[in-house]
């Protein structure tokens, strides 16, 4: 592959990450290109953003249209495509009439917004805002605060103050729990975590002791939401009813956006004033994600990721590899649990054979396609991922021995 851009990258980018993997010049469906033209399988959809793939012709569409029409007014107006969404959101996460939505850029400003909703909840009375251990809520000062990775705070200390870190157990959280918890937050699957399950009843559990001690529970829909656990939003298998959750990535297929949607007596805890986004919710942003959520109904992808996600897991189960432990997640939210750790060398040697997954953490690959994946795409990955972990097992020689034994 050519070199130079990597000099740029080296230059010109902050160094706030590692080597780019790739330089990628055009992307269609579940597929991407680099600057040579070599073609990628993509099953990490950007980390779980692109629900439609690439190109889609539904999103093309609903950017150009939008741009040729209106794209951005402030905040001080309201647009038609910004109302549509609002109520489209409020609809598919059931929040009812009662709801409300705030519109910001990113995962991290909808988190933003909902640690704001905390703190109006409530106010010195409830100084305490719980949230789990290795859970990722984002990375602005806010929400490192709330992301329970000791190393990631570790450089940025103070953090901002009241976030107390839990174990993800229904023990833990009753123990912790009192009237001076403002809020809990959780992510549904841990994704960056290595797409870790909350135990079995832990939400409806949580719903229970938030309720009874007069404690927000919001749920961070960033990673699973927008269908791509089989429902639109991950908390809806649990049949429970947060005060609020926070989405982004999949709702805009690509278009940077992300929301905060309030229910019941949440949604009248912010007032003029109190918070705001000179992008949020604009006209552009909200008219893509529209079209993507239509098209997310239409095609009928909720069913699709939870029929795509078997397949690839029966896929990997399959192949019987001595790397891999097990699988994790739901629908097409996958973790491959290794027995070693070789995240990082199964995500390099997968790119040498044409398929681009992650490296969730050393011991997770984690797998999250664009929504839209058929037979063909299964069938290729499950090609290139053998191959890449058969490349990584010869190097792992006390794993093919036991294995073998
Ligand atoms: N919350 C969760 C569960 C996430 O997975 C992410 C991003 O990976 C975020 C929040 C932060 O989102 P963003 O990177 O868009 O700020």
């Amino acid at each position: 592959m050519s070199t130079g851009w990597q000099d740029a990258v080296d230059q010109d980018l902050v160094r706030n990450a590692g080597a780019r993997l790739a330089l990628f010049t055009r992307g269609e469906g579940a597929y991407l290109w680099d600057v040579d033209g070599r073609r990628y399988l993509d099953f990490l959809g950007g980390i779980a953003v692109t629900s439609l793939g690439h190109a889609h012709p539904v999103f093309v569409e609903a950017v150009a249209r939008q741009a040729a029409t209106l794209t951005h007014v402030s905040n001080y107006f309201a647009t038609p495509p910004q109302l549509d969404l609002a109520a489209r959101l409020k609809t598919l996460a059931g929040a009812g009439p009662s709801g409300r939505v705030y519109f910001g850029n990113s995962g991290a400003e909808a988190n933003e917004a909902a640690f704001k909703l905390a703190r109006l909840h409530g106010g010195a009375a409830r100084p305490r805002i719980l949230a789990l251990r290795d859970a990722f809520h984002g990375r602005t000062m806010g929400t490192l605060a709330l992301t329970g990775k000791p190393a990631m705070q570790e450089p940025f200390g103070p953090m901002v103050p009241g976030v107390e870190f839990l174990d993800s157990t229904v023990a833990a959280l009753e123990e912790a729990m009192d009237d001076r918890v403002a809020a809990l937050f959780v992510e549904p699957i841990k994704g960056e975590a290595g797409v870790l399950e909350l135990p079995d009843g832990y939400l409806a559990a949580a719903r229970e002791i938030t309720a009874r001690h007069g404690a927000l529970l919001i749920v961070d829909e960033i990673q699973t939401g927008a269908g791509r656990t089989g429902a639109w939003f991950a908390f809806q298998h649990a049949g429970i009813r947060p005060d609020a959750i926070t989405v982004a990535k999949g709702i805009g297929g690509g278009f940077p956006i992300g929301a905060l949607i309030t229910f019941d007596g949440a949604s009248d805890l912010f007032y003029p004033g109190t918070h705001g986004s000179t992008f949020g919710g604009n006209a552009l942003a909200t008219a893509t994600a529209l079209a993507v959520l239509a098209e997310i109904e239409r095609a009928g992808l909720l069913e699709n990721a939870v029929v795509r996600g078997d397949q690839v897991r029966d896929a990997i189960d399959a192949m019987a590899s001595p790397l891999v432990a097990a699988t994790r997640g739901r629908g097409l939210l996958i973790g491959v649990a290794l027995r070693a750790p070789v995240a990082a060398e199964i995500v390099t040697a997968a790119q040498r054979h044409g398929l681009v997954v992650n490296a969730a953490n050393a011991e997770t690959v984690r797998l999250a396609p664009a929504l839209t994946i058929g037979d063909v795409e299964v069938d290729e990955f499950a090609e290139l991922f053998s191959r890449a972990l058969a490349d990584v097992a010869v190097h792992t020689p006390t794993l093919t021995t036991e294995a073998s034994a």
